[in-house]
């Protein structure tokens, strides 16, 4: 349990609304009083990420001395809980439809127990950069936790921060594109790549392009060219080689050649229960609202796409425990070495 200390120099909690306007909707900012021009209903969800974005990167602050800031305010954001605990990380969390938006230093407890949240993803970037020894390119880590984690993240974060209606297509695009953007947020795809994922229908493109999260740079040969317009996701972004790791883990993890052939949403799903399994085991627990948000589906659709996953291979068993709502499943044996050359090839 972490001791309340008084820092209020430092509040990193920024909230943005959205405010209904004759025009659409006007972004008002709680800590600068910005307000901004109109935003049209598309559009409204980046220009909050992004105005939040701008906070939490000219308002660093070194890491032992943040604090978590829903328990400075009383743990008003989120259900009883027995205190604070874990490492303070940022926070995104949306309220009242989409029409608040914050960005804060949370603990783990709070950040677990806030509704409508998720994390953005930072902590695999210094866990990686304290343990990183110069000799590390040469001698490779164990990957199979770190990048399962980082894809975990990105998911629980992408569930946030695309709109709720974007496509299965159109998220595992963007797990792709985040995980492969470089630090100017620049993302080549090959189509060679877009082709082992089934995605190279430029429909899913047009989507994201559409919520606004990125930009397509036409005039390229054989490759997709995009500028990421997500900010939030980059304030503290792992290095690119990890996260290009990552974005590998999940490819394989998503079976294309298996999942890939019974659409974007079971290929979505397995790499979900593949990021939220026990390494070790295969065997998961998670609620499956939550599996449904990141997933882009409804709830209702999950239990025929598991069924499909489940004829295809690609899941062991799987049930839905009837008093909490959670899912139960276990993964066929995730072997990372086979699917490597199953991509390979
Ligand atoms: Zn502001
Ligand atoms: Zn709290
Ligand atoms: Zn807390």
């Amino acid at each position: 349990m972490r001791l309340r200390t008084p820092c209020a120099a430092m509040p990193r909690a920024w909230t943005v609304e959205l405010r209904p306007h004759p025009g659409g909707l006007v972004l008002v900012c709680r800590q600068c009083l910005h307000t901004g021009g109109e935003v049209t209903a598309a559009s409204a969800r980046s220009a909050a990420l992004t105005h939040l974005a701008r906070h939490a990167r000219s308002d660093l602050v070194p890491p032992h001395l943040r604090i978590c800031q829903c328990h400075e305010r009383g743990c008003r954001w989120h259900r009883r809980h027995r205190g604070c605990d874990g490492p303070v990380r940022l926070l995104l969390a949306c309220e009242r439809g989409g029409r608040v938006w914050r960005l804060a230093d949370a603990c783990s407890t709070c950040a677990a127990a806030t509704a409508q949240a998720a994390v953005v993803p930072d902590t695999a970037l210094a866990r990686t950069l304290r343990r990183l020894p110069t000799a590390r390119r040469r001698k490779r880590q164990p990957r199979g936790p770190g990048e399962q984690t980082r894809v975990r993240e990105m998911l629980s974060y992408l569930a946030a921060a695309l709109p709720p209606g974007a496509s299965p297509a159109a998220r595992l695009l963007a797990l792709q594109c985040a995980l492969r953007a470089n630090a100017t947020l620049q993302v080549r795809l090959p189509q060679g790549v877009l082709r082992s994922l089934r995605l190279n229908s430029p429909g899913s493109w047009r989507e994201l392009e559409r919520a606004h999260w990125l930009r397509i740079t036409p005039g390229h040969a054989g490759v997709v060219v995009a500028e990421l317009l997500d900010a939030t996701l980059f304030s503290q972004a792992p290095a690119r080689p990890d996260r290009m790791q990552a974005a590998d883990w999940a490819l394989r993890a998503g079976s294309p050649s298996a999942a890939g052939g019974i659409g974007p949403l079971p290929q979505l799903a397995t790499v979900y229960l593949a990021s939220h399994a026990d390494p070790e085991t295969g065997c998961g627990l998670n609620d499956l609202d939550q599996m449904a948000r990141a997933c882009g589906a409804h709830p209702t659709e999950l239990p025929d796409t598991l069924d499909r996953l489940a004829r295809a291979g690609l899941v062991r068993s799987w049930q839905v425990c009837p008093d909490s709502g959670d899912l139960q499943w276990t993964c066929r044996r995730f072997d990372p070495q086979a699917a490597r050359l199953a991509v390979a090839r």
